[in-house]
């Protein structure tokens, strides 16, 4: 593209052998200067391009970072001293002239990529830390991401429609930001934790097909994969089933993974919570390698030892493990499994015994011949192979597995492509709370699974085996989004509130626009959000989200660039009605 303005005529990047003996202004960075015989220096001279080496009087003062412009006659390099890993490395720039335009303090850290720098000191000087290639091409990846949602999502007859920041609550399970109002003073905004209701309201208002790139604000403990606020592709549709839904977000996925990394993924499957649970030990399925929990519970049904007489066995099998894993390593695998929770780690080698296939050492012994083999078909063990099981209550067994899996096969970021997975069918409630009320797995607009309505009725425990219509996309390990056919009618969703100890004045008070509206019409319509942070961060290879974010906050949840969070003054506070109490630490 060509971004040459009043003050250059190019870019340093994109300066080549075909430019030679063009006089030429660029302006940018000082990247690094190197001294040359007496009087001359080589300045690398950077912009968001790439860098350009310029060969300039050795007597100007141009230091690092010093924002500087040079005109002057492109060249090739002398012999031997081409770069093949630079862009413009068959180049250089016999400088003219040079002004400076800004002058620097030195760079608050070293600005090569090598060296590590402590994350607080990057995000207070964020500004110089954004000039990095990595930094540059983070964010260049998440505003392609963004732009490719807009165009996918708007090809599939989706209209943008911004929502408020200022609103009353909407329940995502977490702890609201709240606003004071000066107007009112007692009273408060929330800020949306997502814009679920908004949407909902979109529906019955018939814009169909409704889809914003939403900035949602919660409240809770901060992660590597995690930000008080964060950005999602948030979407609603009316007269759509699930499948339907699916079809919308997997295109928009696609298309965002193609145009970040050049293939498009292969079509995304389904699994049902329960399978998922049982099968990867957690509703996040990292599919890019198998090594899956095998039920091995009938193995042991009628067995004599006694570490397997328990509600639950499965194994999993490492292949090679007899050889890869030392026994240092296993003790401490067996250790990680009891912090999990688990009673214990039963462990075996799998090994060729005359030609035939046999479990060896750990437990080995206490299992007859009959489990023995039984183990090994079960869990398509060969010699060399190890193999691992955990006996225990069902939960905790695919808890441990689970994460026992995740230890022996995670991949690193970046690494065994792009495996997107639909998680279906989740259980309606989580758990029963304190009160005896059921706790919803996703939030209170979420439909049942039509073969499990009459179950509402059940009461107690029962009530944890209602399926909803909600599903997850998961990608490599990661949840990156959730969605639900939503309740439509307003005694179902006064049913549902109801259900989960909400009260019919507490439920009009909160959500009585909701009731209202879907009492005026209101089409059957389902909806799904993911996050552009996260897969961002999966998209350029990055653990940790922060560095796809231009100003994220600390893992404490400050901002050391703005010192955010701090205290007001007391003229604002007592315009807003407020009085902070001492603190009781
Ligand atoms: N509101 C949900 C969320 O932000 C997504 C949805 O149900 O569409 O997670």
């Amino acid at each position: 593209m060509d971004l040459s303005t009043a003050m250059r005529t190019d870019m340093c990047g994109q300066l080549s052998a075909a430019d030679i003996g063009r006089t030429i202004t660029v302006c940018g960075w000082v990247d690094r200067r190197r001294e040359h015989g007496e009087h001359l220096a080589f300045v690398d001279l950077r912009d968001h391009t790439g860098v350009l080496q310029c060969v300039v009087d050795g007597s100007r003062d141009l230091r690092s970072e010093y924002v500087v412009s040079m005109t002057g006659e492109v060249r090739p390099r002398p012999e031997g001293t081409v770069n093949p890993d630079l862009s413009t490395g068959e180049v250089e720039v016999d400088v003219k002239s040079v002004e400076i335009l800004s002058k620097a303090e030195p760079p608050p850290f070293p600005m090569d990529e090598r060296t590590g720098v402590d994350e607080t000191i990057r995000l207070r000087h964020r500004y110089v830390d954004l000039r990095k290639a990595r930094m540059q091409r983070n964010l260049r990846t998440r505003a392609l991401v963004n732009s490719t949602i807009r165009s996918a999502m708007e090809a599939q007859g989706f209209t943008e429609i911004e929502t408020p920041m200022l609103i009353a609550s909407t329940p995502e399970g977490a702890r609201d930001f709240v606003v004071p109002s000066r107007k009112e003073p007692g009273s408060f905004y929330a800020l949306p934790q997502s814009p679920q209701l908004f949407k909902q309201l979109c529906m019955v208002g018939g814009f169909d097909r409704y889809y914003q790139i939403a900035r949602c604000l919660r409240d809770e403990d901060l992660r590597a994969d995690r930000q008080f606020e964060f950005m999602q592709l948030d979407a609603e549709a009316s007269f759509v089933t699930q499948d339907d839904v699916f079809e919308f977000i997997s295109r928009t996925v696609a298309d965002v993974s193609e145009a970040v990394t050049g293939e498009r993924p292969a079509e995304i499957p389904e699994i049902s919570w329960l399978d998922s649970m049982e099968r990867f030990g957690n509703d996040k399925p990292d599919m890019r390698f198998g090594m899956e929990l095998v039920e091995l519970t009938p193995v042991f049904s009628d067995t004599e030892a006694r570490v397997f007489q328990a509600e639950c066995v499965k194994g999993i099998c490492l292949s090679g493990g007899a050889e890869s894993l030392s026994r240092n390593q296993v003790d401490g695998l067996v250790d990680d499994c009891k912090h999990w929770g688990a009673k214990g780690l039963a462990w075996m080698r799998v090994i060729d015994d005359d030609g035939s296939t046999k479990l060896d050492a750990g437990v080995a012994k206490f299992l007859s011949a009959q489990e023995g083999s039984d183990v090994i078909a079960a869990l398509d063990a060969e010699p060399g192979d190890m193999v691992f099981l955990v006996a225990d209550k069902r939960s905790m067994v695919r808890r441990v597995l689970g994460l026992l899996r995740l230890a022996l096969g995670r991949l690193p970021v970046g690494e065994g492509g792009l495996k997107f997975v639909w998680v279906v069918d989740f259980p309606l409630f989580e758990s029963i709370g304190d009160d005896g009320s059921p706790v919803p797995a996703h939030h209170p607009f979420t439909m049942p699974h039509p073969d499990d309505m009459q179950h509402l009725d059940d009461g107690g425990e029962a009530l944890l085996e209602v399926r909803s219509q909600s599903y997850d996309l998961v990608l490599n390990g990661w949840e990156l989004g959730s969605g639900s056919v939503r309740i439509h009618r307003a005694d179902i969703q006064s049913r549902i509130f109801e259900l989960l100890g909400i009260g019919v004045e507490e439920a009009q008070a909160k959500f009585g626009f909701l009731l209202d509206a879907f009492r005026y019409g209101a089409p059957p319509h389902a909806g799904f959000a993911f996050g552009i942070d996260r897969l961002t961060a999966l998209l350029a290879g990055e653990e940790n989200i922060r560095e796809v974010i231009a100003f994220p906050k600390t893992q404490s949840g400050a901002d050391p660039l703005t010192n955010a969070p701090g205290p007001l003054d007391s003229t604002q506070l007592e315009e807003l009605g407020l009085r902070v109490l001492p603190s009781s630490t």
